[in-house]
Formats: structure tokens, sequence, C-alpha cells
């Protein structure tokens, strides 16, 4: 299943069961990746993609308790490259476990089950999450 972001994500989401519309599994990749790794369950072999592939897992956990938001959560992945940190303010910061300068790629979940929009879903460094521990 695709969700509409080729422009700067391409993702790959496995449902389970079959036709559920709570997805299991979802995966981050480039729009100008290819290779046998493109799956529900595989890595990026970028290291933007690959970190938020990462963190989806805590975020869909969460999800299934609701059975709601994890479409909109997918979609808040749109303004990856553009939106801000909302605790910073920078794009760019320097992520002290890769030492890597990555922009803001956690998208809080917490609130969207209950929100009609995507306003409610705020980006962050890795090190600026309030969610992160
Ligand atoms: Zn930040």
């Amino acid at each position: 299943m695709r969700s509409g972001l080729e422009d700067e994500v391409s993702d790959k989401v496995a449902m389970n069961p079959a036709g559920s519309v709570d997805p299991d599994s979802v995966a981050f990749f480039s729009p100008d990746e290819g290779g046998s790794y493109l799956h529900a369950r595989g890595f990026s072999t970028h290291h933007v993609y690959k970190h938020i592939t990462e963190h989806d897992s805590t975020a869909l956990q969460y999800f299934l308790g609701f059975g709601t938001g994890s479409a909109l959560w997918i979609c808040s992945f749109e303004s990856l490259f553009s939106k801000p940190c909302s605790k910073c303010g920078k794009l760019l910061a320097m992520n002290k476990k890769s030492a890597l300068i990555l922009s803001p790629l956690h998208r809080t979940y917490q609130d969207l089950p209950l929100a009609a929009n995507l306003d409610v879903c705020e980006a962050y460094h890795g090190g600026c999450s309030p969610y992160d521990s």
C-alpha cells in the first residue's frame, strides 16, 4: 500500500491481517531507492529513512490501542524536509547518537487519534523530543 507521499518519502505499509486498516509495519524509503529490500519490513540505505522506520514501531503500537490515527501520522512525513523542529526551531541539527546532521524526523502521535488534522503533529529532532528518553 502507498500513502501518497511520493515527493519526499516512499513508504511501504504492511497490513495485518490482509484487508485490515491497521498497519502492523511501515518502512520509509527515499523515492529514488530501488531493490529487493523495499518492503514493509525492510530498511532504507539512507540514514534519514532508516531513523524514521526505527521510530515508527513505537507509534504503530500506540495506534493499535486506538484503532485509528496511523494513516494521519504517516501523512505527517509529507513535511519531512520543510517543517522545523518544534523545540529548537531549526530545520537541521546534529543527531548525537549517529553523529549525523538530520532534519526533525520524529513526529508526535500521542494526540492524533483524537485529532482531525495534522496541525497537532509536532516535528522534533531526536534529542529535542519531549517523548524520547
Ligand atoms: Zn530540535
